[in-house]
């Protein structure tokens, strides 16, 4: 077993993933609030958990992965004032609560499996585990952390040794910054507190409550996270992954309740993806307007081309998403399929040539999950001399990582699938439109680029017909 390298948000340095039983590792995934599909940007995050948890089975951990599903708790803003975005979800749709979940979840669901994003094998819905939560809570008034206050129950961070360990803010600081339109919450004993169980909010809407020692209520956000992870996965957690967006207040809250409860250290190592950006700013869902899956698959991306486009980049670094971008890491991604089609099963199986793309394929993966340097070895292989056997044996084996359909494709890259034509069919007719008004080299330029996606074209009496790769289906 290699050593996994890996940021850690706590200590900001770059650590071997250290598991509190040799071998296993035990992961915690914050989920999606089921309000609304899931952004482009919320799936970046899944794509690289998902990469990450394979890449650690590939290097021979067993992992025991577990997911929330945020479907009560949530509040527009993360200082715990404003409606619970469920609410939200239900007043926008004129359904329930349950039905406004139980929808977002399947959607959640269905665009992971079209990114070829494997489901944690523990999901839990927030809604299933109140009595955790009120188990969770009587623990902190026993610890002396948790005070109610105006019909609430509140974490009370003057208690703590260290509150931001995972920002170094000072106290106080941070505050204001936090999300657009924060309230001051007056029952807050201070600042920093946070909200574990709410029977009073400014809003009195709530559908879901429950009964609970300090009256009908619902959690706060945090402690499901805590309350989830501990129920499955015990008192010690190797590995909690989020956005960056989760490590304050979120990921700061569930450390400051969890280790308060606990009474002891509680996760070793934390794992955050940065944003996907637009040029036109922050990838909202509440903002109403924002970039889908079944969007991309509209404009005619297969969904694999958009899990290839968040694998050429680094998960630590922000990631500006374009049409233009996303057409290139297409392009690449036919092409990648294209030449893998084109591998025959042939010739002796090259032992180490194997062992030498394994070598610099693991190499990759273990600093810092670089998937843009392991994808870089999956070129080295198709183009270096070994047999068409070992090229394929090895492809099909760091596809156990990537799930991008490689070593699997002989059939798909010769009959390109109906979200393909229509992109092509959507350029043919810019190209069209562009020798109609006689920008030739506006049509050129279409063409080349289509040339560079597998595709090429003939104009004849009846239009424009296409073809893609060799003996590939002509239209
Ligand atoms: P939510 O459904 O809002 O609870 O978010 C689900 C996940 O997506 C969380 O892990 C967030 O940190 C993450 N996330 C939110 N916005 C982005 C973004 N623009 N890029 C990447 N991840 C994001
Ligand atoms: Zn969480």
């Amino acid at each position: 077993m290699d050593d996994f390298f890996l940021y850690n948000t706590r200590t900001r340095k770059i650590e071997a993933l250290a598991q509190r039983e040799p071998g296993k590792i035990r992961m915690y995934t914050c989920g999606p609030t089921v309000y609304h599909f899931a952004h482009i940007g919320n799936l970046r995050s899944y794509v690289m958990e998902d990469v990450l948890e394979k890449a650690l089975s590939y290097a021979g951990y067993e992992v025991t992965r577990a997911m929330n599903i945020t479907d009560v708790g949530h509040l527009v803003s993360d200082a715990d004032t404003g409606e619970d975005k469920m609410l939200l979800g239900a007043k926008r749709e004129h359904k329930s609560v349950m039905e406004i979940a139980s929808f977002y979840t399947d959607a959640f669901f269905a665009d992971c499996e079209k990114l070829n994003v494997k489901r944690p094998k523990i999901v839990e819905r927030a809604t299933s585990c109140i009595g955790d939560y009120v188990a969770l809570i009587e623990r902190l008034f026993e610890r002396g952390y948790a005070y109610a206050a105006g019909g609430n129950v509140y974490f009370d961070t003057s208690k703590l040794n260290e509150y931001h360990v995972l920002t170094r803010h000072k106290s106080g600081e941070l505050f204001s910054a936090v999300r657009d339109n924060v309230e001051e919450d007056a029952n807050k004993r201070n600042k920093a507190d946070f909200a574990l169980w709410f029977t009073k909010s400014k809003f009195d809407g709530q559908e879901l409550r429950w009964e609970s020692p300090w009256g009908l209520g619902y959690p706060g956000w945090h402690i499901e996270c805590s309350a989830i992870s501990m129920k499955h996965l015990g008192e010690y957690l190797d590995l909690h992954c989020g956005g960056v967006d989760n490590i304050f207040p979120h990921h700061t809250n569930e450390i400051a309740q969890s280790e308060a409860a606990l009474g002891h250290a509680w996760c070793a190592h934390w794992f955050h993806v940065h944003h996907l950006t637009q040029k036109s700013g922050k990838m909202s869902k509440s903002s109403g307007e924002f970039l889908t899956l079944s969007l991309l698959e509209e404009r005619g991306y297969p969904p694999p081309a958009y899990r290839y486009f968040c694998l050429q980049s680094h998960y630590r670094k922000p990631l500006e998403f374009s049409f233009e971008a996303l057409d290139n890491a297409n392009a690449a991604y036919r092409k990648l399929l294209k030449r893998v089609s084109e591998l025959r099963d042939e010739g002796d199986y090259g032992e180490a040539a194997a062992a030498a793309f394994r070598k610099g394929f693991s190499a990759a993966l273990c600093n810092d999950l670089n998937t843009a340097k392991a994808l870089s070895v999956v070129y080295d292989v198709i183009k270096s001399d070994a047999s068409g056997k070992t090229k394929l044996a090895v492809l099909r084996e760091f596809d156990g990582v990537f799930s991008l359909g490689l070593g699997e494709v002989g059939a798909e890259a010769t009959a390109p699938d109906e979200a393909f034509a229509r992109l092509v069919e959507a350029k043919i007719a810019e190209r069209n439109a562009a020798r109609a008004r006689k920008d030739f080299k506006w049509a050129d330029a279409i063409r080349d680029e289509l040339a560079a996606f597998g595709v090429s074209i003939k104009d004849g009496h009846e239009g424009t017909a296409w073809s893609f790769g060799e003996g590939g289906m002509k239209v």
